[in-house]
């Protein structure tokens, strides 16, 4: 029997990269989203990517205790994806309760009511943030978490804690992974479905796409004094369709029972460090368009310098990413150019 795959937040950047690749892989899928921040752009486009005309969309905010009860109620939900909650940085930081109200009440009534339907398998996005500014780089899944500098990253930190703390406590009928996303971009080959920022994009590559686009007018690097090869910070930047594919990977391993501990952490990132200036320089040469860029100060909070050993992804869960920066940045800009008719 085909298995349940419920995707809060199904219908954003992440959530629907992941649908079309659960759904390819076989899953039964249940999209949930309040529309809070993306339109039905995305969610269209995974229905014409997978020919899934019939893919179940629940309208809904996970903050609503008697919403998530029926939800699982209606579907025989085998595993969750948790997408939905607010990531924008500087707001979480002027905005703080709107965060910690969001973020940590949704993800609570999702464990909540999969605590009282006897169990389920339980997959957090969590991010690089929780590293802060690393001491040693690469990151391993053991480098130690640093206290959060944002409201944001702080829901990130907590929400790992209350889901290992509750996988512990439940007797074995809660199972959890943890995958700390490093910096997705890109967009799915199709050029159906991709990052739809509102507003002015706060991450780089939006920012990047945009500006060559003529949406804006100049690319601000933050930063080329930082004690890196070329003054600009690294990232390890992680193609979307191959981070998508690492929760296909993930909640294979929960169904099968290969986890060997009741909560795991991955890494989901290439182990390949890029600054901003390269990064900006391959988007160029590989799309031949010029971009209009400027260095400025530095960005409050940015840290220096953050990539990851996938070391335990590739050998425990058998995933790794494998497309180039390249590819995924021709892949951003084919986006860039669908969104405006091009
Ligand atoms: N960045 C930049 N200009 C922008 C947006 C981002 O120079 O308009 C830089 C930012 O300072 C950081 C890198 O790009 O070094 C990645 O930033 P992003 O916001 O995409 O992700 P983060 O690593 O902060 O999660």
């Amino acid at each position: 029997m085909k298995k349940t795959v419920l995707v809060s937040g199904g219908a954003g950047f992440i959530g629907s990269h992941v649908t079309v690749e659960l759904i390819e892989a076989g899953y039964d899928v249940v999209v949930a989203d309040n529309f809070s921040n993306c339109d039905r752009t995305c969610y269209e486009g995974v229905k014409k990517i997978t020919g899934r005309e019939d893919l179940p969309l629940e309208v809904m905010d996970f903050c609503d205790l008697a919403a998530v009860k029926a939800l699982f109620a209606k579907y025989p939900i085998d595993a969750v994806i948790h997408f939905a909650a607010y990531k924008a940085v500087g707001e979480s930081v002027a905005e703080p309760l709107k965060y910690y109200k969001n973020n940590l009440t949704s993800f609570l009534n999702v464990l909540e009511v999969a605590q009282e339907k006897g169990g389920c398998n339980v997959l957090f996005s969590s991010s690089a943030t929780v590293y802060g500014e690393p001491d040693v780089v690469p990151v391993t899944e053991n480098t130690p978490r640093k206290p959060a500098t944002s409201p944001y990253g702080n829901t990130k930190t907590m929400c790992e804690d209350i889901l290992r703390d509750t996988v512990k406590a439940s007797d074995g009928k809660i199972k959890g992974i943890l995958l700390r996303y490093f910096n997705p971009i890109g967009a799915h080959p199709s050029a159906l479905i991709g990052e739809l920022p509102r507003g002015v994009p706060n991450n780089l590559v939006p920012f990047i796409t945009q500006t060559a686009i003529g949406k804006r007018e100049c690319l601000s690097i933050f930063g080329n004094d930082y004690p890196t090869p070329d003054g600009t910070c690294l990232r390890d930047y992680i193609d979307i369709v191959d981070l998508a594919k690492a929760h296909v990977f993930a909640v294979t391993r929960m169904m099968e029972g290969k986890m060997k501990q009741g909560c795991e952490t991955f890494n989901v990132g290439t182990g390949r460090p890029v600054s901003v200036l390269e990064l900006v320089n391959a988007f160029e040469k590989v799309n031949g368009v010029k971009l209009n860029y400027k260095f400025a100060p530095r960005r409050a909070g940015d840290v220096t310098a953050i990539w990851a050993d996938p070391t335990l992804a590739n050998t425990e869960m058998g995933w790794k990413a494998t497309r180039t920066v390249e590819e995924t940045l021709k892949a951003a800009w084919a986006w860039e150019k669908h969104l405006a008719g091009k």
